[in-house]
């Protein structure tokens, strides 16, 4: 079968390569110059890259890890020691450390949680530890359940002091969602506290060892188009058409940068667009369906990527930073985590900045500006007296909606792969799989999705398609 995927994030290359698998061909439509989507990357005038987000690859990643096993790219993921490294707020430029020891989940977890004493008390361990027997003795039913409750009233339910939110979950929430427990839904950080409690090497990260466009996704596109696929850049989705019986027709592409308009016809069709984009391109009969109308609910959070270029080496730690700052999430240190961007002797922060929604429409220097002066709580020694770092340059990348805000409720709208349109299917992280918005909720959304089309009546022997009719 011929499928027109609309999107080459992960998810949309996901999908096409698993089609490939299972001898279907897809024909992946990009609306942008780039690969990746959320991970989509360029280079400034000096060659220096800079990204959508800091992205962090997880040992829970068991889809995105097979995948790069297919792809024969194992080598390209940095793993870190096995490690989660907070600075301290009270005594600026020091860390506190979870670290995993050698031992089976869920040993190796409480024994890091157990040996660390520089952020939460005994008691509040304790508190901690029994407010989690429900989840590890029922499962995901309950952290289904829990969907209705945001983390901060979790805590509050459970008699767990707000002190613990402040010292480990408030840097966690906004690692995961860029929302802060207050906001974010319980289900996702119980999902992730299971993942990183229940697998052994679960919370163990990785970086990429370079841009994820050329390390990560044109791997994808190589192994697409050698099994007879096509992936094609600036080639946006601008109508879903429809056949008199409601089911898809062709997608209308637009015609951008002098190319020619045109019309693709397949015998399936895949949205791996984000779920804000495909809301404005549903068409109008389709609207009032459940499936459909719920995604309403689901809006993607800004969030803020900033990129610093020093004179000089601020850390020599190679791994990701929980900052436990207001304005700012996690951050690394790239000239130290990413073999492409390494560089001995000057550093290259790489920060996510959330909660964005109060900044992501103020200037790029008034953002700068605010970081610095954060750094001077993270990098004391570097931002005082009269040899102080120079920042040589900067950048800063704006996601107005990124992945969908995961606010209590947001479960149920998620939709699955396959719609009620018999020849039109979604894939992408906000799309159902039980990964939540992330790079490997995006590989398994496609996964899932391919799976989908495989087993729809459409694929089965026999079944003639207006597609492939028209190709014979
Ligand atoms: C700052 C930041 C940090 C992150 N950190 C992490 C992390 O550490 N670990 C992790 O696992 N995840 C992280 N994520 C989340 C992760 O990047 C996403 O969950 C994942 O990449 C989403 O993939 P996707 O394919 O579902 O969507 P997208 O990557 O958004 O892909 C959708 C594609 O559709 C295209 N498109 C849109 N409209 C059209 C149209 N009309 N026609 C054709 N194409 C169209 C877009 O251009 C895009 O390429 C982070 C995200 C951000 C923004």
């Amino acid at each position: 079968m011929r499928v027109a995927i609309a999107g080459a994030g992960l998810a949309g290359l996901s999908c096409a390569k698993y089609l490939c698998d299972a001898g279907h061909v897809p024909i992946v439509l990009e609306a942008r110059d780039v690969l990746g989507g959320k991970v989509a990357a360029w280079q400034d005038e000096d060659g220096d890259w800079y990204e959508t987000g800091l992205h962090i690859f997880f040992g829970a990643y068991r889809n995105m890890r097979q995948l790069f096993a297919e792809l024969n790219i194992e080598d390209r993921l940095q793993w870190k020691s096995h490690s989660m490294i907070f600075n301290q707020k009270e005594v600026p430029g020091t860390y506190s450390r979870f670290d995993f020891p050698d031992l089976p989940a869920p040993l190796n977890g409480l024994a890091a949680i157990l040996g660390n004493n520089d952020m939460l008390t005994w008691p509040e361990k304790i508190a901690f530890g029994i407010g989690l027997v429900p989840a590890i003795l029922r499962g995901q039913s309950y952290v289904e359940e829990c969907d209705q409750y945001s983390w901060s009233e979790w805590l509050a339910l459970h008699n767990i002091p707000e002190r613990v939110n402040d010292e480990v979950f408030l840097a966690m929430s906004k690692a995961l969602n860029f929302i802060n427990p207050d906001e974010i839904s319980s289900t996702v950080v119980l999902t992730a506290l299971n993942r990183f409690l229940q697998e052994t090497d679960g919370s163990q990260m990785a970086f990429l060892d370079g841009n994820p466009p050329e390390r990560l996704c044109q791997p994808i596109v190589d192994y697409v188009r050698a099994h007879g696929g096509e992936v094609h850049l600036d080639s946006p989705l601008r109508e879903i058409q429809l056949a008199e019986d409601g089911s898809v027709s062709g997608f209308r592409i637009g015609g951008i940068k002098g190319k020619e308009p045109q019309e693709i016809q397949a015998d399936a069709y895949v949205s791996a667009m984000p779920v804000d984009p495909l809301k404005l391109l549903l068409p109008e009969p389709w609207k009032a369906l459940p499936y459909f109308s719920k995604l309403d609910g689901l809006v993607g959070v800004p969030v803020i990527n900033i990129h610093l270029w020093f004179d000089r080496k601020l850390t020599e730690i190679d791994h990701l930073l929980f900052s436990r700052s207001d304005l700012l999430s996690v951050y690394a240190d790239m000239s130290n985590t990413c073999r492409e961007y390494e560089d001995p002797n000057k550093s290259m922060l790489e920060l996510v900045f959330a909660p964005a929604k109060d900044w992501i429409g103020r200037s790029d220097a008034e953002i700068v500006a605010a970081t610095l002066e954060e750094l001077k709580r993270l990098f004391p020694q570097h931002f005082s007296g009269d040899d102080q770092a120079q920042l040589l340059k900067s950048k800063v990348v704006k996601t107005p909606q990124s992945v969908y805000k995961t606010v209590p409720g947001c479960q149920q709208l998620r939709p699955d792969q396959a719609s009620p349109i018999p020849n039109f299917f979604l894939a992408g992280c906000f799309t159902m799989q039980r990964y939540l918005a992330s790079m490997e909720g995006a590989v398994l959304s496609g996964k899932q999705c391919a799976e989908a089309i495989a087993q729809s009546p459409m694929a089965q022997p026999g079944a003639a398609s207006p597609a492939s009719l028209a190709a014979v």
